[in-house]
């Protein structure tokens, strides 16, 4: 369909809206029309935003260039603060902001600032060297307990083979695996 077609979209919207299907908006790509507000009868459009999070907004702001994202925008412009601090380009806010992206694509709790981020020369789990020189040396940010998200003290650096596999286990299973590996089982 496209620009200014009409489309009455999978609502119980009360009138026709401009179709924005497809259409970007900035960092903004529609996806489909949802249910208009319990109360404000606009046309209300999900959207996905290049830094993964999806958000649902009014067609209008979609179309005044009020929203160019989910609000990831803005806090990128906050994020250049970290820039001038000199942490720009290092392996720590690469992963740092990784990780940003992964939280908001999954929905995980994130409250850390790179400083929160340190790597170490070797694996603190396997000791080798975290020198990127295979998949598995490459320096990979682990969640403790992965439910509880990036928080300060749930993050540590661990090679990728390490957290590999730990993937998502409990103690219990792990150990539960090194009594079968050991052919106690
Ligand atoms: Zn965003």
């Amino acid at each position: 369909m496209k620009f200014g077609s009409v489309c009455s979209g999978p609502s119980k919207a009360g009138r026709p809206a401009i179709d924005l299907r497809g259409q970007r908006f900035g960092r903004l790509l529609v996806i489909e029309r949802t249910a208009n507000h319990a109360r404000v009868d606009r046309p209300t459009w999900l959207c996905q935003c290049d830094c993964g999070a999806e958000v649902t907004l009014y067609g209008g702001a979609l179309r005044s260039g009020r929203n160019k994202s989910c609000g990831c925008l803005r806090r990128d412009r906050a994020g250049q603060l970290y820039r001038k601090h000199g942490k720009s380009k290092t392996p720590e806010y690469v992963m740092f902001y990784d990780a940003r992206k992964r939280a908001q694509r999954f929905g995980l709790p994130f409250d850390i600032t790179p400083e929160d981020i340190f790597i170490p020369s070797h694996c603190p789990v396997l000791r080798m060297p975290l020198d990127g020189a295979t998949r598995d040396s490459v320096p990979s940010l682990d969640r403790f307990l992965p439910d509880q998200g990036y928080v300060r003290g749930n993050v540590r650096v661990i090679s990728f083979r390490a957290n590999r596999l730990k993937s998502d286990a409990t103690a219990t299973e792990i150990a539960a695996v090194l009594a079968y590996m050991k052919g106690q089982i």
